[in-house]
């Protein structure tokens, strides 16, 4: 049982994740370059360290929570990245969980392979890589019942289940090094374009003369029913409690789905696979940020479709 665990990223999911691990009775280390954010945990009595390498010197595991593939590069090989340092001792288990594309967790997983580092524990000869990106949101993390989509080897996948449960409700072993940050952005992009779909169909009806609400009822009926229509309706008015019933605020950025659409495109684009939904989703959502909704939930895209008017 790994009991030290190391987490860098301390933003809106990190912060509350490690209160859930601190929760479980897990020893917590943490490090983010937001200085605030640092001193606001070692006030609740969690250690902090000033970089990434001290993090690693000081836990089994080492979590990282960031808002991009350049910075999960930055932590892991950067200077004092985790790493860094030759023959330094290291966590068993480094476990990424933002999300990312997976050719550049491919790309540090190999990197850890291939350099000559020794582990704390003496489970295996070398650190093993998982990349575990989590689906939930903000309050999910804050309620520990995130699910995590997880790539890399079995063998660590359930020797890390102890610490992902700590944090989350589910989680799901997707295959080899790369397959959960895979599955994550699939799984982004399945929403993004049936988000697309259900505001243009909702707007369409009302055009045609039928409200929201029974073209709702309606779809969540019949075969056209997804999440974005009966558990996250972006209709204002139509549910109650979701983003679009105050103003889109809260929830899931635009902005964020936009980054998330950006790495399927990238993806799409490596591995040579036509994709004309992720183009025209990227656009529409491009469309959003620049009209000044970057901030809002990504289901304010039924303006974009309501009564034709183009935001
Ligand atoms: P955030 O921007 O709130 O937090 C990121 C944190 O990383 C910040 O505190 C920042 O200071 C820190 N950071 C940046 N560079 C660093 C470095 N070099 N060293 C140490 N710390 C560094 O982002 P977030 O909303 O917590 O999201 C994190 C990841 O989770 C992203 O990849 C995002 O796409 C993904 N995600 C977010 C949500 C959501 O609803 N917010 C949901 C699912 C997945």
């Amino acid at each position: 049982q790994f009991q030290n665990v190391g987490f860098i990223g301390l933003g809106n999911m990190g912060s509350r994740m490690v209160n859930n691990l601190v929760k479980a009775g897990f020893k917590v280390t943490v490090n983010d370059i937001n200085r605030d954010v640092m001193k606001m945990f070692t006030e609740m009595g969690v250690s902090a360290r000033e970089t990434p390498y001290e993090v690693a010197q000081d836990s089994d595991v080492v979590i990282t929570m960031l808002p991009s593939s350049s910075h999960v590069m930055d932590v892991y090989t950067g200077t004092n990245g985790l790493l860094g340092g030759e023959n330094a001792i290291r966590p068993a288990l480094l476990i990424d969980s933002s999300t990312i594309d997976p050719q550049t967790t491919r790309k540090i997983s190999l990197a850890i392979s291939n350099c000559n580092l020794k582990q704390k524990r003496d489970v295996r000869e070398k650190p093993v890589m998982l990349d575990a990106p989590v689906s939930g949101g903000v309050l999910a993390a804050e309620a520990g019942t995130l699910t995590f989509m997880v790539g890399g080897p079995e063998d660590a996948y359930l020797a890390a289940r102890p610490i992902l449960e700590s944090m989350g409700r589910t989680s799901i072993y997707c295959g080899g090094s790369g397959n959960g940050s895979a599955a994550k952005i699939c799984n982004n992009l399945a929403m993004a374009v049936s988000m697309l779909g259900t505001s243009e169909a909702l707007a369409l009806g009302q055009s045609l003369g039928i409200s929201a609400s029974t073209l709702t009822e309606v779809l969540n009926t019949s075969s056209g029913r997804c999440w974005s229509s009966d558990t996250y309706n972006p209709v204002p008015g139509v549910m109650k409690g979701v983003p679009s019933s105050r103003d889109y605020n809260g929830g899931f950025a635009s902005k964020l789905m936009a980054k998330d659409l950006n790495l399927a495109a990238a993806s799409a684009e490596e591995v040579g696979h036509k994709s004309p939904l992720i183009s025209k989703a990227q656009e529409i959502y491009k469309k959003m940020c620049k009209g000044g909704h970057e901030t809002k939930d990504f289901s304010c895209v039924f303006r974009h479709f309501y009564n034709g008017k183009d935001e």
